[in-house]
């Protein structure tokens, strides 16, 4: 008899407790399989009430709880770490989406509801939720809030908080704040759902959001443009705002090296050769007129002598494939070997001078290891990775330490998108000034006192080292 998994079983039902250590298997690992943890049991709750009942026997018992929606993010902050008895709590039951209000704009869904999943239901009302990422198959609303998501987009819309109308949390007491309010407007008190926003599961755990949606984009133009240097590529930035002005919906950077990882290990052949970094820009729209807009601005691209090769697609099959070699970087980069993560941001005036330093510095200490480099340039971000070959393992901190000081000196942050999760909190530890840091545990110790949520992850608890 175990009155922590008894209890839990009684709440819960067979179909929300999995203790059969095979099942709990696939949970128990991070998509990298970077991270691997144990459990006492995967909660799989199927309500509100349920979550709530789950998490008040877990702080009578001292277990920490480790929030999991799809299980796709890069940071290991849905993989249970540390020591300490915990569960993983899969929120993957609770998938309704209620009707989309496409005059209010906005749908009320679960946190277990498939990114992929709430952008079907929404577009058959003619609206979209641009959150647009490779894992959203399978990542879930409740990871996408609770990771702040970026993706492809976010040049054109924003990031996941700007999605956000409305959520409805469990505290590490078990108590229920409903704050599903189908509202834009809502300037009384405190905007509390923002500390949720993000903060990885570590304030408490996310069952239901309200989230706002745009207008259906009717017609999608996208090129594929091949460039010599970054500072063409940053040039071609602003040239594709002014003529393209709200519409241009994403501007990514891909380097010949990333892209030709993707050819050799998922067999997609690239249209375009003839420069260091490739760029896919993506424009989109409502209205009619975007093709002839588009290819005017080609045209000034080609002419002004930036533009090393390109294409155009003529089709939406042609736009969806020239997407799927951007689609398949990180597949790719997994496919060839161990890495190391950096998902850096910084002001494009310094990018530059930084990747110089970056390949230098690299050459010096781990002549074995590779960059893989891409990265939302319209958003300053770079998915900086380090592919290790047969680089010592023992190198691989001292490698992502150098990574992350440079960033600092040039003004950047060492996570813009996938968060800290374990991955990243030694060294959020090491960079962040002090104030910042005890704001940050400060408010974590008065929404959790004990720790209870996602130990180890993101924002240290009351008593964790780090
Ligand atoms: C191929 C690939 C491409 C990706 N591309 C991008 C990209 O372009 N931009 C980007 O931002 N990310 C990207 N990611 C990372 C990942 O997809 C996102 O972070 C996603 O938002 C995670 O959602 P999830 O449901 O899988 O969350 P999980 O991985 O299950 O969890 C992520 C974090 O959120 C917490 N959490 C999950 N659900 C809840 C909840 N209901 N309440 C409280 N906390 C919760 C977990 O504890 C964990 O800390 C990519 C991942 C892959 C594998």
């Amino acid at each position: 008899m175990d009155p922590f998994l008894d209890g839990l079983s009684q709440h819960l039902g067979p179909a929300g407790l999995v203790t059969d250590p095979a099942d709990m298997a696939p949970y128990l690992v991070d998509w990298r399989k970077a991270f691997s943890g144990t459990a006492r049991a995967v909660l799989r709750p199927g309500t509100t009430d349920q979550v709530s009942a789950a998490v008040r026997l877990c702080e009578r018992h001292g277990v920490g709880i480790v929030p999991q929606g799809g299980n796709t993010g890069l940071a290991g902050g849905a993989t249970p770490a540390g020591p300490g008895p915990q569960v993983v709590l899969s929120l993957a039951r609770m998938a309704a989406i209620g009707k989309p209000d496409p005059i209010g704009m906005m749908v009320e869904v679960q946190a277990g509801c498939i990114l992929q999943t709430v952008k079907e239901a929404v577009a058959e009302v003619g609206r979209q939720l641009p959150i647009s990422l490779a894992a959203e198959g399978s990542a879930m609303i409740g990871g996408v809030i609770s990771t702040n998501a970026g993706g492809v987009n976010v040049l054109r819309y924003g990031m996941a908080r700007d999605f956000v109308l409305g959520l409805e949390v469990v505290l590490a007491d078990g108590t229920v704040v409903n704050g599903l309010k189908p509202l834009r407007k809502d300037n009384a008190g405190l905007d509390w759902k923002h500390l949720f926003i993000g903060s990885e599961g570590a304030f408490g755990i996310v069952t239901s959001a309200v989230l706002r949606l745009a207008p259906s984009s009717r017609s999608r133009q996208v090129a594929l443009l091949c460039v010599k240097d970054l500072e063409a590529a940053i040039s071609l930035l602003g040239l594709f705002q002014d003529r393209m002005g709200e519409t241009l919906s994403a501007f990514e950077l891909i380097s010949a090296d990333a892209m030709r990882l993707v050819e050799n290990q998922c067999g997609l052949a690239m249209p375009v050769s003839g420069g260091a970094w490739f760029l896919l820009v993506e424009a989109s729209s409502s209205l009619d007129g975007l093709a002839a807009a588009m290819e005017t601005a080609l045209e000034a691209a080609f002419n002004s002598g930036l533009v090393s090769d390109g294409t155009l697609a003529a089709s939406e099959q042609q736009a969806r494939s020239l997407w799927a070699l951007r689609e398949h970087l990180t597949e790719a980069e997994a496919r060839a070997g161990k890495s190391l993560k950096h998902d850096v941001s910084l002001p494009l005036r310094r990018m530059e001078a930084f990747l110089e330093r970056i390949g230098a510095r690299l050459d010096e200490m781990a002549p074995a290891a590779r960059l893989n480099t891409f990265g939302h340039l319209g958003d300053g971000n770079l998915h900086m990775n380090v592919i290790l070959g047969d680089t010592p393992a023992e190198l691989a901190s001292k490698i992502s330490a150098m990574v992350h000081d440079l960033i600092v000196e040039a003004g950047g942050s060492i996570s813009a998108e996938h968060g800290l999760g374990q991955y990243r909190l030694e060294e959020w530890q090491r960079l962040t000034p002090k104030a910042e840091r005890d704001l940050a545990i400060g408010i974590k110790k008065a929404i959790d006192p004990n720790g209870l949520m996602n130990p180890g992850k993101a924002i240290p608890g009351a008593g964790e080292r780090i």
